[in-house]
């Protein structure tokens, strides 16, 4: 699915954060990230991926996320 966020150049995710497990939806273009897992309900970003990990105590970068599969 394409981004909501900045259109057609961003694919949306389904990421594991490793540390702890959890899993969120974000785009691997522009990094907007979503607290769900389910993509008919994704309003606006309130979040990107390093704002994310840093609310966690994570270090803000990718390989803190596991990629599963795209959406
Ligand atoms: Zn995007």
């Amino acid at each position: 699915m394409h981004c909501p966020t900045c259109g057609e150049y961003g694919d949306l995710v389904l990421l594991k954060v490793k540390r702890t497990g959890a899993q969120v939806i974000a785009c691997t273009e522009c990094d907007s990230l979503w607290k769900t897992v389910d993509v008919t309900t994704l309003g606006e970003p309130l979040l990107d991926v390093a704002d994310y990990l840093r609310e966690h105590h994570l270090p803000p970068k990718w390989s803190e996320l596991e990629l599963l599969r795209r959406v």
